[in-house]
């Protein structure tokens, strides 16, 4: 198989700048012009903000899309997709997540975050078939609380999310077994009542991690309620785990009032995670060596370019981003924060925002009496989720139309029962 070098028609608008030569980021590659079905077949998340990072040699592939679909164009593939959501009525409900490309996003019945699109699935009982146009660990929750007979279904089983795989449940596991020699018996409560470390698992991780912590007495969060759930999480245990992402994790505790220096890592490779047993004894949070790619590329001198170049600009970034990064911005919060700060202002605003490129090229769009602008000038779009093609989406909804369930996403009922009691854990968890 070829890749294709020319400009793919079908490719985001954001992405030509890097067609054309303006990403000189080692972390992004022109390739991203290729057709999607080219690259899913290469050991790799494709070219884009975790081009770099590793890919578990588990991951699921996907197998090449029919020509029919390979070959039409963009109009057509609109097309197809209106066509067949029609033929299907209510049988289907398309979810599309806010870091989705603009040309699979149009079709979505509800666009919103990882939890907000698997609660929108909660409302269509009596839909057939969910088509989660996220990662593959959205799908999953999707699965863990939709009903037994509804089908989950990802349109390209290639896309993964880096940050999610970078938390092996083998090597969580072992993690497990290594802090209850230091720590003592893990699921044993003290004569306080306090179990000695409570694991916590964004929201963003596999089904096998949300079973580990329910299985252990954790919970959940998403980037939305981290700051609840370690609240809950404090009140069970003398330290959490948290995994797999360790900027929400360390900007979460940090704003709670850990300590950095309480706060070490577990990077899975080394022994005891490259910390000592002292500092593992005197942790709050111990951090997993996890991260987002498409996060990690903001920087304090991105900030500062900001700030000299739009005096007054309010800079607003994700809690994926370096806690650095954090603390030179004016606010931190999830995609969610980040939508109802923009739409609360009043006042015409200039906002330079440190999150994914498709969701504040559609906030800026959105809100045009502001100047809305990414702090990172290299368009470096989450690649993981660019898999989903329009291609994909086509094929899954037309083999829907013609009786045929493709990609579906299913949860081993020995993962989904602790998973689900992780996942009621925080929606039971409330704010002080
Ligand atoms: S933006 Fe980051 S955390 Fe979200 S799906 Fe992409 S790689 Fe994963």
């Amino acid at each position: 198989m070829t890749l294709l070098r020319t400009i793919d028609p079908s490719v985001d608008h954001a992405l030509q700048a890097i067609v054309a030569g303006a990403s000189l980021d080692p972390t992004c590659s022109t390739d991203l012009a290729a057709g999607p079905w080219d690259f899913d077949v290469r050991p790799g998340y494709g070219p884009g903000s975790s081009m770099g990072d590793v890919i578990p040699v588990g991951a699921p592939r996907q197998g090449e899309l029919p020509a029919a679909y390979r070959e039409a164009d963009e109009d057509e593939l609109d097309a197809r997709i209106r066509a067949a959501k029609q033929a299907l009525g209510d049988r289907a409900v398309v979810l599309g997540h806010f870091y989705q490309r603009e040309e699979v996003v149009r079709h979505a019945d509800y666009v919103g975050d990882s939890f907000q699109l698997a609660n929108a699935a909660l409302e269509h009982p009596d839909a057939e078939a969910i088509v989660f146009c996220g990662v593959h660990f959205m799908a999953e929750t999707a699965d863990l609380l939709s009903g037994p007979d509804q089908a989950v279904i990802l349109p390209n089983l290639a896309a993964g999310c880096s940050m999610a795989d970078m938390a092996d449940i083998d090597q969580v596991e072992d993690c497990w077994e290594q802090l209850a020699d230091v720590l003592g018996p893990l699921d044993t409560p003290d004569a306080e009542g306090l179990l000695p470390v409570v694991p916590v698992t964004y929201m963003n991780s596999s089904a096998a991690i949300k079973g580990f912590v329910g299985r252990h007495g954790g919970i959940v969060c998403t980037s939305s309620n981290a700051a609840t759930v370690l609240e809950w999480a404090f009140a069970r245990g003398r330290r959490v785990l948290f995994f797999p992402d360790q900027h929400l994790g360390r900007n979460t505790a940090k704003a709670m009032g850990v300590p950095l220096e309480r706060m070490p890592m577990w990077n899975p490779r080394r022994p005891l995670g490259g910390s000592s047993a002292d500092e593992l004894r005197d942790a709050g949070v111990i951090l997993w060596h996890g991260f987002c790619s498409v996060h990690r590329r903001f920087t304090v001198d991105q900030i500062a370019q900001a700030r000299a170049e739009h005096p007054g600009v309010r800079v607003i970034v994700h809690p994926e981003c370096p806690v650095e990064v954090v603390d030179a911005a004016d606010e931190a919060g999830s995609t969610d924060y980040i939508r109802k700060a923009i739409a609360a202002a009043t006042e015409p605003t200039t906002f330079a925002i440190g999150t994914e490129i498709n969701l504040v090229r559609r906030l800026a769009a959105q809100h045009p009496q502001h100047e809305i602008f990414c702090l990172d000038p290299v368009v470096c779009p989450c690649s993981t989720m660019y898999r989903i093609h329009p291609g994909y989406l086509a094929w899954v909804l037309e083999e829907l139309v013609d009786g045929r369930v493709q990609n579906r996403i299913r949860v081993a009922d020995d993962v989904a029962l602790p998973a689900r009691v992780a996942l009621e854990q925080m929606l039971a968890a409330r704010p002080r």
